[in-house]
């Protein structure tokens, strides 16, 4: 656990939220500001800030297929995951995680 980052805070229950699914790696909880019908956050439950900061695959692996089971659990079949790495690319929270969105069609390119 990191101190003062959100996301291990919520992992730690130490602040709300509202879990979407949960495997033995990877948390997963309703995005705060859903960008879509359904915007779900999937985290490794181990902190690292970023996808560019790890060197760790056996979490990469985890955390990705984690990701896979929290849309098989949520029954979603089309769906879109993003990983902002940096804040020029949009990251705010820096624990690193994925945002599954679906439940609406998705344009392409992304902004
Ligand atoms: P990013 O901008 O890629 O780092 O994504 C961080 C996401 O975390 C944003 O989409 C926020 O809406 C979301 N977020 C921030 N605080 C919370 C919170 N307390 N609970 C759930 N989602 C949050
Ligand atoms: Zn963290």
């Amino acid at each position: 656990m990191a101190t003062d980052c959100l996301f291990c805070k919520i992992i730690a229950g130490e602040i709300p939220s509202k879990k979407a699914a949960e495997t033995e790696n990877v948390l997963a909880f309703h995005d705060i500001t859903p960008q879509a019908p359904t915007h779900v956050l999937v985290i490794h439950k181990q902190h690292t800030a970023s996808l560019s900061d790890t060197t760790d695959e056996a979490l990469l692996g985890q955390w990705m297929a984690g990701v896979r089971d929290v849309a098989r659990q949520l029954n979603l079949s089309d769906y879109r995951v993003i990983v902002n790495n940096g804040p020029q690319a949009g990251q705010s929270v820096f624990h690193l995680h994925a945002h599954i969105l679906a439940g609406r069609p998705l344009a392409w390119p992304p902004g």
